[in-house]
């Protein structure tokens, strides 16, 4: 296991995290598949990993990850608590309402997170994260207080992973990327502003859907390039543990071409590497669309069908009205939105 330092922190992380999701039980809507290991069976796991070098263990709130921050708890006692890294995470965007969290998972967890993020901060609910009272004001003073050690923003939209970036109350921001969808990746390792903040990757299997196309070497070696401090890899098992930590996977270059053409041998993916450089006045969020369809056809069926019903008649009748396809414009993949538009609709009909 090799080790990066989380940006101004001064913690030390392995370059592979554990990602509690797998190790959950409970029925709550998250997207991987997870192995729903009983308590002792879990706390193996996490055991496994942290002999393998991991000391990074991420977690939620009941309602998002359901059990897992209390078996995490528990292997916390039992490994030593001062041997790993906790981060933790509420989708709260109030500050009375994270003060309140924070206290619950200390209570699941038996003992404080290091870090504490915001979960789930998008462009809807940002500014109420960020405003005086909110979210993250709460976790500064949890801070100042001894009870979490630093604060974090996780998001899946680049803007407010910059918004973040340029905010000093931030220590810590968590984002996704893989090498299909290096978007976001891809802007932050060219934008200064994010020097000096930690930086904690998810999704590098796209939530399993590029597992089969590809290895976990190569998702891992491909990843590697990018300055993130810790990736996070979803584990619900000894295999998928020793899939994960076992080697120090090499740095792997992957064109996007290349993977494009990699997935193609089963099905005609749409070449979006989720930048979100497409803006649409009606406010449409062309990536998500984009990447449920190619989730459909990785295996993500159910869900991916079940998410593209919620508005896709919607926005496929917006986009045909559109004269002004502001979406294009500025896309590097030079898309053509509003025919993949089309094609999605037809495939939910
Ligand atoms: S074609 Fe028009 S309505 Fe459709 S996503 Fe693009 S900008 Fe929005
Ligand atoms: S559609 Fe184009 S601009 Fe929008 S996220 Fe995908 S690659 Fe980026």
């Amino acid at each position: 296991m090799r080790y990066r330092t989380l940006g101004n922190t001064g913690l030390t992380v392995s370059e592979i995290g554990f990602g509690t999701i797998p190790i959950l039980s409970g029925n709550v809507p998250v997207l991987p598949d997870y192995c729903s290991p009983a308590l002792p069976e879990a706390v193996d796991i996490l055991m496994h990993a942290y002999r393998l070098g991991c000391n990074f263990y991420d977690t939620a709130i009941p309602e998002e990850y359901g059990d897992a921050e209390y078996k995490l708890g528990v292997f916390a006692e039992k490994v030593g608590r001062e041997h790993i890294i906790i981060s933790d995470k509420a989708r709260f965007m109030d500050g009375n309402d994270m003060f309140r969290e924070v206290q619950r998972s200390a209570e699941n967890l038996g003992t404080a997170p290091d870090i504490y993020f915001v979960h789930q901060v998008d462009e809807k609910n940002q500014d109420e994260t960020f405003s005086r009272y909110g979210a993250l004001d709460a976790l500064c003073d949890l801070k100042k207080a001894g009870i979490i050690r630093y604060t974090g923003i996780a998001t899946h939209y680049y803007s407010v992973a910059e918004r973040a970036a340029a905010d000093s109350r931030v220590d810590v921001i968590q984002t996704s990327g893989n090498i299909m969808e290096r978007g976001i990746m891809d802007r932050i390792a060219e934008n200064d502003l994010f020097r000096g903040k930690g930086l904690i990757l998810n999704k590098v299997y796209a939530a399993g859907c590029l597992i089969g196309a590809f290895q976990p070497s190569e998702l891992i070696g491909g990843v590697l390039h990018w300055p993130f401090s810790c990736a996070l890899i979803g584990i619900g098992t000894m295999e998928q543990a020793d899939a994960a930590l076992k080697s120090d996977y090499a740095p792997q270059h992957f064109s996007f071409s290349d993977v494009t053409e990699r997935l193609a041998e089963s099905f005609a993916p749409i070449a979006c590497t989720r930048c979100q450089r497409c803006t649409c006045p009606q406010g449409y969020e062309v990536h998500i669309l984009l990447r449920q369809y190619n989730y459909y056809h990785l295996g993500k069926s159910y869900w991916a069908m079940k998410k593209l019903r919620m508005n896709i008649a919607e926005v496929y009748e917006s986009c045909r009205r559109c004269t002004d396809r502001r979406c294009m414009k500025t896309c590097p993949q030079k898309l053509r939105i509003p025919e993949l538009i089309e094609l999605i609709y037809n495939m939910t009909r």
